[in-house]
């Protein structure tokens, strides 16, 4: 494996994220209103000020998380035990983080507490949610376990259900993990909707989603066909509406990522998952490296994506 598509794996996913920040909760007409009629094209800054450009939230924190649990894992022993106490332990430093003030979900946080309160991880979750909190996160486990299908679903699944346990929800964790290491693997990404159509680890309802990008695709609007898949705030729409980005452009990892942060609805979760597909596909060398040397963090996202590159022997 090419170790720029790590370093574009986590930049790409940070940088998405980044991007679609101060565009989230805000409608069209405003994002189209006080950027003069071209919505988001470079990092602004979000909440009035608060946070500058460049900076990324808790989809990208979480994510890190992930990370670290999992170069912190033995994986030659591998145990899901295991696994998940050191994502237990990520989670419940990400949930007591100062930096932790850029809107985080509410199903995220509910799950991480019931964590510190020391609730087993098979029952932190949330039955009945299926946010986009599980999807948004879980493109390092795609990294990992690019190459054993069965340790991927797994991982993605518990680390899912520990916060996200409604079926779709862990559907979507999982397919973020699952496209993520297509990406990384160069599989050819016509294949890609056909291929999760196939998986019987994806729910009906993950699945028939996925499906709805097949529907739109042809529209000559992009902002039409995203609006008609959904919003993004649950992770069936999250993960389509990522994949619709990316299967739009698949060479061109700046136009995936700014369809994405100019939807309306979640769009730091749509452009980092948007992000995270683009970034593993093309490479670090396909991203804007304004981008990459402005994005908050620039040295210990590389240093992250290392770590994870050197965690498996390709
Ligand atoms: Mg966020």
């Amino acid at each position: 494996m090419i170790k720029n598509k790590y370093l574009g794996s986590i930049y790409g996913l940070a940088i998405g994220d980044a991007l679609g920040f101060p565009n989230e909760f805000i409608n069209r007409y405003t994002n189209l209103q006080r950027t003069n009629g071209k919505g988001i094209t470079d990092f602004i800054s979000a909440f009035d000020g608060d946070f500058p450009p460049g900076t990324y939230t808790d989809d990208t924190q979480m994510s890190l998380a992930i990370a670290k649990a999992l170069i912190n894992s033995d994986l030659k022993n591998y145990s899901i035990d295991g696994i998940m106490k050191n994502i237990t332990k990520e989670f419940i430093n990400w949930i007591n983080d100062p930096k932790n003030n850029r809107a985080p979900g509410k199903t995220c946080i509910y799950g991480c507490r019931n964590l510190e309160e020391g609730i087993n991880w098979k029952q932190s979750g949330d039955y009945n949610s299926k946010g986009c909190g599980s999807a948004m996160r879980s493109a390092p486990i795609g990294l990992i376990f690019y190459d054993d299908l069965d340790k991927l679903v797994e991982v993605a699944t518990e680390t899912s259900r520990c916060t996200h346990a409604h079926p779709t929800g862990i559907s979507a964790g999982i397919g973020t993990a699952y496209l993520t290491s297509l990406a990384l693997q160069g599989i050819d990404y016509n294949t890609w909707i056909d291929n999760i159509k196939k998986q019987l680890f994806f729910n009906e309802e993950f699945k028939n989603k996925i499906k709805q990008i097949n529907d739109v695709f042809d529209y000559e609007d992009s902002f039409k066909a995203l609006e008609e898949i959904g919003q993004g705030w649950i992770g069936e729409e999250a993960v389509a509406m990522a994949l619709y980005c990316f299967l739009k452009n698949p060479f061109d990892y700046e136009k995936t990522v700014l369809t994405a942060a100019n939807c309306e609805g979640d769009t730091d979760s749509v452009a980092c998952i948007a992000g995270a597909i683009s970034g593993t596909y093309n490479g670090t060398e396909k991203i804007p490296e304004k981008w990459v040397n402005n994005v908050e963090d620039s040295e210990y996202l590389k240093e992250i994506a290392e770590k994870l590159f050197n965690k498996k022997e390709h």
